[in-house]
């Protein structure tokens, strides 16, 4: 019997063993490890990746979110109390992120077939009080942008994406990060761009916001010992940094070995039990952070892949609005929602993933 992990980070990262040693190195003997060279060269780097003007790194993908919001504050844009709207199944850090600002997230339905907004549902849900749309490129799908710009354009609202999920897809010719107002991006040890530890990035075309958000993450202060702003400590370290130029070279090529995988299972998983996700857009909308299936009695599922030592992960088994953090959120129905986190299950995939192990996972999902 194989043995399958759900994803294996340490062969992710030893595969770059030698180059990843380097640059540790070299910041070690280099003896600056805050706001050196190695987060400038690599704000560059990513910045030209996605496509913006601007990168600033951060500490994490929560604090490049919270960041976003807490700009246009300062710039008078957004205000305590306004209403910025969400996808209902996300990852939590989203809804966070603008609750940590005395905002307030409205929870809009996803769409059952590919996760993402349900982009038809965004305008019912549009008040005099909202200033912002975020959307989320879950599981590492694009959300189709054409609806929310329209809207966005319509209501005067800005549009913020968490690309924490998406790093390098496409939507028509741009790439996560250069689809709204400002991205945060996540490079947690798991994501399809990790570090050896947090980091974060914002991505941003407007000179204005990338101003105050490198002066808000770093004590609200961009000429040393003078303050403008009560900002927070959120930075990106030398370390992580130098780590991440080297990952972010293998980006493009770790994507298109998860796309490999994920065109494997869609086409080889044939067991009704078992529904795949769809790509609603074209393959480079998609870069497989996580591949998703949904099934109707999911304990026994992930019992019987476990028992053919085949890692599972769910994201996420519980919704936001049904968390005792947002109390206050409780008695909300959101019925699709609901639906996806009683049924989804995530299988493995990730660049060291062998062809092997992938037929091996098709053939025991297919005996299910
Ligand atoms: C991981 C993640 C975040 C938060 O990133 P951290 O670096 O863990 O703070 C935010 N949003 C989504 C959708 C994520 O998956």
């Amino acid at each position: 019997m194989m043995n399958i992990p759900f994803l294996d980070i340490k062969q992710i990262n030893l595969k770059d063993y030698t180059e990843i040693s380097q640059a540790i190195d070299e910041v070690l003997n280099g003896g600056w490890y805050i706001h050196g060279s190695r987060c400038k060269q690599f704000e560059q780097s990513f910045a030209n990746y996605c496509g913006t003007k601007h990168c600033i790194g951060v500490a994490n993908g929560l604090d490049a979110l919270i960041l976003i919001l807490r700009a246009y504050k300062e710039l008078g844009i957004m205000n305590v109390g306004d209403e910025v709207i969400v996808p209902a199944n996300t990852y939590i850090a989203s809804i966070l992120a603008i609750s940590a600002n005395n905002m307030t997230p409205v929870l809009v339905e996803p769409n059952i077939n590919n996760y993402l907004i349900d982009v038809d549902k965004i305008e019912e849900a549009i008040t005099a009080k909202t200033k912002a749309i975020m959307v989320v490129h879950l599981y590492g799908q694009i959300t189709p942008m054409a609806k929310v710009w329209e809207l966005a354009k319509k209501y005067d609202l800005k549009v913020i994406e968490d690309s924490a999920q998406s790093h390098g897809a496409y939507y028509q010719d741009k790439r996560s990060g250069n689809l709204s107002d400002a991205s945060g991006f996540s490079f947690y040890p798991g994501k399809n761009l990790g570090a050896i530890g947090d980091g974060g990035a914002i991505t941003t075309n407007d000179d204005k916001l990338a101003y105050i958000i490198r002066a808000l993450a770093n004590y609200g202060s961009e000429v040393k010992y003078k303050n403008m702003y009560k900002g927070i400590n959120s930075r990106l370290d030398e370390l992580q940094a130098a780590i991440l130029e080297v990952k972010l070279a293998k980006l493009d090529a770790d994507t298109e070995k998860r796309r490999v995988i994920a065109k494997m299972y869609r086409e080889q998983i044939i067991n009704p039990k078992i529904t795949l996700p769809q790509v609603a857009l074209g393959e480079d909308s998609h870069v497989w952070h996580v591949f998703v299936v949904r099934t109707d009695n999911r304990d026994e599922f992930q019992k019987y892949l476990a028992e053919n030592s085949i890692g599972t992960v769910i994201h996420y088994p519980t919704p936001p609005h049904k968390q005792e953090a947002y109390k206050e959120l409780n008695n909300l129905s959101l019925p699709i929602s609901e639906q996806i986190h009683r049924e989804v299950i995530s299988l493995p995939i990730s660049p060291v993933q062998t062809i092997d192990q992938t037929s091996y996972v098709i053939d025991i999902l297919n005996k299910f």
